[in-house]
Protein backbone atom coordinates (compact mmCIF):
# COMPACT_ATOMS: atom_id res chain seq x y z
CA UNK A 1 0.00 0.00 0.00
CA UNK A 2 1.32 3.24 -0.82
CA UNK A 3 0.25 6.78 0.40
CA UNK A 4 2.07 8.99 -1.31
CA UNK A 5 1.60 11.65 1.64
CA UNK A 6 4.90 12.14 3.12
CA UNK A 7 8.23 11.98 1.57
CA UNK A 8 9.37 9.76 4.17
CA UNK A 9 6.35 7.14 4.94
CA UNK A 10 8.35 5.40 7.52
CA UNK A 11 9.40 8.01 9.71
CA UNK A 12 5.88 9.52 9.55
CA UNK A 13 4.02 6.12 10.65
CA UNK A 14 6.07 5.89 13.24
CA UNK A 15 5.00 8.84 15.40
CA UNK A 16 2.03 9.64 13.62
CA UNK A 17 -0.13 6.16 12.35
CA UNK A 18 -1.56 3.32 13.44
CA UNK A 19 -1.18 0.10 11.04
CA UNK A 20 -3.94 -1.43 12.08
CA UNK A 21 -6.40 1.72 12.14
CA UNK A 22 -4.77 2.73 8.08
CA UNK A 23 -5.49 -0.98 6.74
CA UNK A 24 -9.37 -0.71 8.33
CA UNK A 25 -9.74 2.80 7.00
CA UNK A 26 -8.47 1.36 3.73
CA UNK A 27 -10.64 -1.21 3.10
CA UNK A 28 -13.53 0.67 4.67
CA UNK A 29 -13.16 3.77 2.09
CA UNK A 30 -12.17 1.23 -0.92
CA UNK A 31 -15.79 -0.21 -0.17
CA UNK A 32 -17.18 3.30 -0.48
CA UNK A 33 -15.42 4.23 -3.50
CA UNK A 34 -15.69 1.17 -5.88
CA UNK A 35 -19.46 1.20 -6.82
CA UNK A 36 -18.68 4.55 -8.24
CA UNK A 37 -15.09 3.88 -9.01
CA UNK A 38 -13.42 6.26 -11.36
CA UNK A 39 -15.76 9.17 -11.05
CA UNK A 40 -16.37 12.18 -9.21
CA UNK A 41 -19.21 10.37 -7.29
CA UNK A 42 -16.59 8.56 -5.96
CA UNK A 43 -14.14 10.15 -4.86
CA UNK A 44 -16.73 12.09 -2.83
CA UNK A 45 -18.08 9.09 -1.42
CA UNK A 46 -14.97 8.14 -0.21
CA UNK A 47 -14.11 11.46 1.38
CA UNK A 48 -16.98 11.59 3.40
CA UNK A 49 -16.92 7.95 4.26
CA UNK A 50 -13.31 9.21 5.50
CA UNK A 51 -14.03 11.86 7.42
CA UNK A 52 -16.72 9.60 9.08
CA UNK A 53 -14.84 6.81 9.80
CA UNK A 54 -12.28 9.05 11.51
CA UNK A 55 -14.99 11.04 13.54
CA UNK A 56 -16.66 8.05 14.57
CA UNK A 57 -13.13 6.63 16.13
CA UNK A 58 -12.45 9.37 17.49
CA UNK A 59 -15.43 10.10 19.66
CA UNK A 60 -14.95 6.20 20.54
CA UNK A 61 -11.27 7.18 21.52
CA UNK A 62 -11.66 10.44 23.39
CA UNK A 63 -13.18 8.98 26.43
CA UNK A 64 -9.42 7.56 27.46
CA UNK A 65 -7.89 11.14 25.95
CA UNK A 66 -7.19 13.76 28.46
CA UNK A 67 -9.66 16.85 28.78
CA UNK A 68 -9.18 19.42 26.27
CA UNK A 69 -9.75 23.20 25.84
CA UNK A 70 -11.22 23.23 22.53
CA UNK A 71 -14.86 24.91 21.87
CA UNK A 72 -16.96 27.04 19.02
CA UNK A 73 -15.31 30.44 18.42
CA UNK A 74 -11.52 29.49 20.01
CA UNK A 75 -9.38 29.30 16.81
CA UNK A 76 -5.39 30.37 17.35
CA UNK A 77 -5.24 27.20 15.57
CA UNK A 78 -7.06 28.20 12.22
CA UNK A 79 -3.77 30.77 11.25
CA UNK A 80 -1.60 27.93 10.68
CA UNK A 81 -1.51 26.19 6.75
CA UNK A 82 -4.05 23.72 6.73
CA UNK A 83 -3.30 20.54 5.04
CA UNK A 84 -5.57 18.92 2.72
CA UNK A 85 -5.72 15.70 0.22
CA UNK A 86 -7.45 16.27 -3.21
CA UNK A 87 -10.66 14.03 -1.97
CA UNK A 88 -11.31 16.19 0.89
CA UNK A 89 -10.50 19.28 -1.27
CA UNK A 90 -12.77 18.56 -3.50
CA UNK A 91 -15.44 17.19 -1.24
CA UNK A 92 -15.04 21.08 0.29
CA UNK A 93 -15.60 22.73 -3.13
CA UNK A 94 -18.69 20.34 -3.87
CA UNK A 95 -20.53 21.48 -0.50
CA UNK A 96 -19.25 25.57 -1.08
CA UNK A 97 -20.81 25.01 -4.58
CA UNK A 98 -24.27 23.45 -3.62
CA UNK A 99 -25.55 26.81 -2.44
CA UNK A 100 -23.96 28.73 -5.36
CA UNK A 101 -24.07 29.82 -9.00
CA UNK A 102 -21.47 29.81 -11.36
CA UNK A 103 -20.26 33.53 -11.02
CA UNK A 104 -20.71 32.79 -7.28
CA UNK A 105 -18.47 30.09 -7.32
CA UNK A 106 -15.89 32.21 -9.57
CA UNK A 107 -16.14 34.80 -7.33
CA UNK A 108 -14.86 33.04 -4.28
CA UNK A 109 -12.43 30.94 -6.28
CA UNK A 110 -10.90 34.66 -6.88
CA UNK A 111 -11.27 35.29 -3.39
CA UNK A 112 -9.23 32.18 -2.15
CA UNK A 113 -6.35 32.76 -4.98
CA UNK A 114 -6.28 36.18 -3.68
CA UNK A 115 -6.01 34.64 -0.10
CA UNK A 116 -3.34 31.99 -1.34
CA UNK A 117 -1.45 34.83 -2.88
CA UNK A 118 -0.78 36.15 0.43
CA UNK A 119 -0.12 33.20 2.44
CA UNK A 120 2.22 32.05 -0.13
CA UNK A 121 5.67 31.32 1.21
CA UNK A 122 4.50 31.61 4.99
CA UNK A 123 5.33 28.87 6.86
CA UNK A 124 3.17 27.87 10.08
CA UNK A 125 5.29 30.60 12.55
CA UNK A 126 5.09 33.22 9.52
CA UNK A 127 1.76 32.55 9.07
CA UNK A 128 0.54 32.99 12.82
CA UNK A 129 2.96 36.23 12.87
CA UNK A 130 1.24 37.49 9.90
CA UNK A 131 -2.47 37.28 11.57
CA UNK A 132 -3.33 35.44 8.70
CA UNK A 133 -6.67 33.69 9.65
CA UNK A 134 -7.90 30.30 7.36
CA UNK A 135 -9.71 31.61 4.35
CA UNK A 136 -12.73 30.00 5.74
CA UNK A 137 -12.60 31.18 9.05
CA UNK A 138 -15.26 33.15 9.84
CA UNK A 139 -15.81 36.62 11.94
CA UNK A 140 -17.36 35.38 15.25
CA UNK A 141 -13.92 32.44 15.40
CA UNK A 142 -16.55 29.39 13.78
CA UNK A 143 -15.14 27.14 11.03
CA UNK A 144 -17.01 28.31 7.71
CA UNK A 145 -17.16 24.97 6.30
CA UNK A 146 -17.26 23.35 9.79
CA UNK A 147 -19.15 19.70 8.21
CA UNK A 148 -16.67 19.36 5.57
CA UNK A 149 -13.44 20.85 7.10
CA UNK A 150 -10.03 19.03 6.68
CA UNK A 151 -9.08 15.92 8.06
CA UNK A 152 -6.25 17.45 9.83
CA UNK A 153 -8.19 20.14 11.34
CA UNK A 154 -10.49 17.85 12.92
CA UNK A 155 -6.95 16.35 14.53
CA UNK A 156 -6.67 18.97 16.30
CA UNK A 157 -7.25 19.05 20.73
CA UNK A 158 -5.39 21.61 22.72
CA UNK A 159 -5.28 20.85 26.87
CA UNK A 160 -4.60 24.31 27.06
CA UNK A 161 -5.92 27.09 24.90
CA UNK A 162 -3.45 29.67 26.72
CA UNK A 163 -0.68 27.61 25.00
CA UNK A 164 -2.57 28.20 21.82
CA UNK A 165 -2.81 31.75 22.06
CA UNK A 166 0.79 32.43 23.23
CA UNK A 167 1.78 30.37 19.96
CA UNK A 168 -0.23 32.66 17.84
CA UNK A 169 0.92 36.00 19.41
CA UNK A 170 4.53 34.59 19.86
CA UNK A 171 5.11 32.39 17.05
CA UNK A 172 8.90 32.65 16.52
CA UNK A 173 9.54 32.05 20.19
CA UNK A 174 6.76 29.46 21.03
CA UNK A 175 6.89 27.41 17.51
CA UNK A 176 10.81 26.47 17.53
CA UNK A 177 10.41 25.48 21.38
CA UNK A 178 7.33 23.10 20.56
CA UNK A 179 9.23 21.79 17.32
CA UNK A 180 12.80 20.65 19.70
CA UNK A 181 10.56 19.63 22.96
CA UNK A 182 12.03 22.46 24.56
CA UNK A 183 8.20 23.14 25.68
CA UNK A 184 5.59 20.30 25.86
CA UNK A 185 2.96 20.19 23.17
CA UNK A 186 -0.47 20.80 24.21
CA UNK A 187 -2.11 19.07 21.61
CA UNK A 188 -3.11 15.58 21.72
CA UNK A 189 -1.45 12.64 20.09
CA UNK A 190 -4.11 10.43 19.59
CA UNK A 191 -6.27 12.33 17.76
CA UNK A 192 -3.84 13.05 15.42
CA UNK A 193 -3.02 9.86 15.11
CA UNK A 194 -6.70 8.99 14.38
CA UNK A 195 -6.90 11.52 11.63
CA UNK A 196 -3.77 10.73 9.91
CA UNK A 197 -4.05 7.16 9.71
CA UNK A 198 -7.71 7.59 8.30
CA UNK A 199 -6.00 10.16 5.93
CA UNK A 200 -3.45 7.65 4.95
CA UNK A 201 -5.89 4.91 3.97
CA UNK A 202 -7.98 8.00 1.76
CA UNK A 203 -4.94 8.60 0.20
CA UNK A 204 -3.47 4.71 -0.47
CA UNK A 205 -7.15 3.94 -1.99
CA UNK A 206 -6.37 6.46 -5.13
CA UNK A 207 -2.38 5.69 -5.04
CA UNK A 208 -2.90 2.15 -5.39
CA UNK A 209 -5.36 2.90 -8.72
CA UNK A 210 -2.72 5.09 -10.24
CA UNK A 211 -4.16 8.78 -9.12
CA UNK A 212 -1.82 11.06 -7.65
CA UNK A 213 -2.59 11.94 -4.04
CA UNK A 214 -0.76 14.40 -2.73
CA UNK A 215 -0.93 16.96 0.19
CA UNK A 216 -2.19 20.24 -0.88
CA UNK A 217 -2.69 23.63 1.35
CA UNK A 218 -6.03 24.06 1.95
CA UNK A 219 -6.97 27.57 0.19
CA UNK A 220 -5.22 27.39 -2.88
CA UNK A 221 -6.65 23.80 -3.71
CA UNK A 222 -10.00 24.91 -2.67
CA UNK A 223 -9.44 27.80 -5.10
CA UNK A 224 -9.03 25.73 -8.01
CA UNK A 225 -11.82 23.05 -6.99
CA UNK A 226 -14.49 25.34 -6.10
CA UNK A 227 -15.13 26.79 -9.77
CA UNK A 228 -15.80 23.64 -11.30
CA UNK A 229 -15.89 20.40 -8.65
CA UNK A 230 -17.20 17.64 -11.05
CA UNK A 231 -14.72 18.52 -13.82
CA UNK A 232 -12.06 19.13 -11.48
CA UNK A 233 -12.32 15.48 -9.86
CA UNK A 234 -12.46 14.24 -13.64
CA UNK A 235 -9.43 16.09 -14.52
CA UNK A 236 -7.74 14.52 -11.08
CA UNK A 237 -9.01 11.18 -11.35
CA UNK A 238 -7.45 11.24 -15.45
CA UNK A 239 -3.79 12.22 -14.31
CA UNK A 240 -4.05 16.07 -14.47
CA UNK A 241 -2.10 18.35 -12.56
CA UNK A 242 -4.79 20.18 -11.46
CA UNK A 243 -3.88 20.61 -8.29
CA UNK A 244 -0.01 21.09 -8.79
CA UNK A 245 -0.06 25.09 -7.99
CA UNK A 246 -1.85 23.76 -4.29
CA UNK A 247 1.06 21.60 -3.69
CA UNK A 248 2.07 21.54 -0.14
CA UNK A 249 5.26 23.58 0.29
CA UNK A 250 5.94 23.10 3.92
CA UNK A 251 8.09 19.92 5.38
CA UNK A 252 6.11 19.94 8.60
S1 LIG B 1 -11.04 24.84 7.47
FE1 LIG B 1 -12.14 25.47 9.33
S2 LIG B 1 -11.15 24.32 11.02
FE2 LIG B 1 -9.74 24.23 9.25
S3 LIG B 1 -8.31 25.97 9.53
FE3 LIG B 1 -10.03 26.70 8.23
S4 LIG B 1 -11.53 27.64 9.66
FE4 LIG B 1 -10.12 26.34 10.88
Amino acid sequence: MTTGLYADPESARGTLVNQDLLQDAYDAILAAYIPERETPVGVLAAARKAADLADAVWHEAEAEAPAYDCDKGCSWCCHQPAVVTPPEALVLAAWLARERDGHACAALGERLDGHARRAAGLDTAARFADRLPCAFLQDDGACGVYPVRPLQCRAVHSTDAGFCQRLFEEPYTVYPALQDGTLASPFLTLSKVVYTSVQMGLAAVFQERGVACSRLALEPAAAVAVRDPHGTAEHWLAGAGVFDAALWPHGD
